[in-house]
């Protein structure tokens, strides 16, 4: 195939086993968030490059490496959206709902980000996420992760997952901090990484989530954010881990996580799992309050998470088969004719057909056969001219012939209970 005909690097077709796992994901997803009461909101995938600038920071890997940018024929800037926060913000911001908070919501859909491609690590990923807007008490944030621990542990995925959990604190506890933080690494700048010593001018909390050795090491002598939290700060803090007791819901404090921007606060926290290699984590998330105001909106608090349904898909274990079909064989123009009638029929019972309408009788068993049919039902001359048709009950091996009048009642009830 031609070059420019194969998939953009990074990108990827869902082919159905896959994209079955997927769907069976946000099916999950959906149904607990909604049991949490959150609704859905679907933003635009294209938003204008400015949101992405203002809600990521210059400094970020993402605005200054990985964004789609481009301009559009009408000379708009754009990007294809690399998170879903942002865009949640903005359609708060534009559709006015401030009148409506506290609001709960939720958002699945493709993301991208033009990183280095690997397992796990696509330019084209899916994200589900959830937030809550305008609820400044730690309760929301012991919500949303209870939420998320609740979805990764109905799909089975919580085997090789913790949860690691930190808190930055508010704006007193991090200026606090950060002071203390300069005052530290400014003496040992030579032995920080390039990318460290420039962070610590525009960004010092960053530099504790490096994953540079040289920084690591020096930084296990350096203050602790923690011995510069304000007492509101650790009363928040000490609300969300009992909160987190009462639910039973495990954890590992991890004071290395950090988020670098401005309007983060207070609760951080990641679920990562050891069984993916580098790209272990698999749902992030944190209280962000000053992003709404940053954006021209309302003071409105937040709090919020996304996973990675292309990661969580690795670690899921095996399917039940979806529902069996019953597989229906015409065999002449005739049967085929009413064949479509009889799916039809059964299909408004509720029952999954497959119409096998070419090649011989035993190419299409094998078929039926392959798609893990339940029953195959043959109409051929003989049957039709006796008005029957021959059911083939293909666990049981055995068969039978049931009145064509008879044949949705039949199936109806033989595809709920297994034949006997
Ligand atoms: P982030 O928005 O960077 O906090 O990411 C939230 C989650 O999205 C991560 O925990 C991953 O599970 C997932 N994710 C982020 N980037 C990628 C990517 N390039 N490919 C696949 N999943 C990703």
């Amino acid at each position: 195939m031609s070059q420019s005909l194969k998939t953009v690097k990074g990108m990827r077709d869902l082919l159905p086993e896959v994209a079955r796992k997927f769907r069976h994901i946000e099916t999950v997803a959906t149904d607990l968030s909604q049991l949490y009461g959150f609704e859905e909101i679907q933003t635009p995938i294209l938003e204008p490059t400015a949101l992405f600038l203002r809600t990521l920071g210059d400094t970020s890997d993402i605005v200054t490496k990985e964004m789609y940018r481009f301009t559009d024929h009408g000379g708009d800037d754009l990007v294809l959206r690399p998170e879903g926060t942002a865009g949640v913000a903005r359609a708060f911001i534009n559709e006015g709902l401030a009148q409506h908070l506290p609001l709960k919501l939720f958002y699945h859909g493709p993301m991208f980000r033009r990183e280095r491609p690997q397992r796990g690590r696509y330019r084209q990923f899916f994200q589900f996420g959830v937030e809550i807007l305008g609820v400044e008490k730690p309760q929301a944030d012991i919500e949303v992760i209870a939420c998320g621990y609740r979805i990764l542990k109905s799909l089975g995925v919580l085997g090789t997952v913790t949860l690691h959990l930190n808190t930055i604190g508010d704006s007193a506890s991090r200026n606090a901090f950060k002071e203390k933080l300069v005052a530290y690494l400014s003496d040992k700048k030579d032995q920080l990484s390039k990318e460290s010593v420039e962070r610590l001018e525009k960004n010092p909390l960053r530099i504790l989530d490096s994953k540079d050795a040289g920084d690591k090491a020096v930084l296990t002598g350096a203050p602790k954010l923690k011995d510069s939290l304000t007492e509101e700060a650790q009363l928040f803090f000490n609300n969300v881990v009992e909160g987190l007791g009462i639910l039973e819901i495990p954890y590992v404090i991890d004071e290395r996580l950090v988020r670098g921007l401005d309007y983060y606060g207070h609760t951080v926290f990641e679920f990562t799992t050891t069984a993916l290699g580098a790209q272990s984590a698999i749902l992030a998330g944190g209280r962000y309050d000053g992003l709404i105001s940053d954006l021209g909106g309302p003071k409105t608090s937040g709090v919020g998470w996304a996973f990675g349904v292309d990661r969580i898909v690795e670690l899921l274990p095996e399917l039940p088969v979806a529902k069996k079909p019953i597989a229906i064989i015409p065999m002449g123009p005739e049967a085929e004719t009413m064949a479509l009638k009889l799916a039809e029929d059964l299909r408004s019972n509720g029952l999954s057909i497959e119409l096998g309408f070419s090649g011989n009788l035993a190419k299409r068993m094998k078929r039926a056969d392959k798609l893990g049919a339940s029953h195959a039902v043959i109409l051929g001359s003989d049957e039709i001219a006796k008005q029957v048709a021959m059911v083939k009950f293909l666990k049981l091996g055995t068969q039978e012939e049931v009145p064509i009048r008879d044949l949705v009642a039949r199936l109806s009830h033989s595809s709920t209970k297994e034949p006997s």
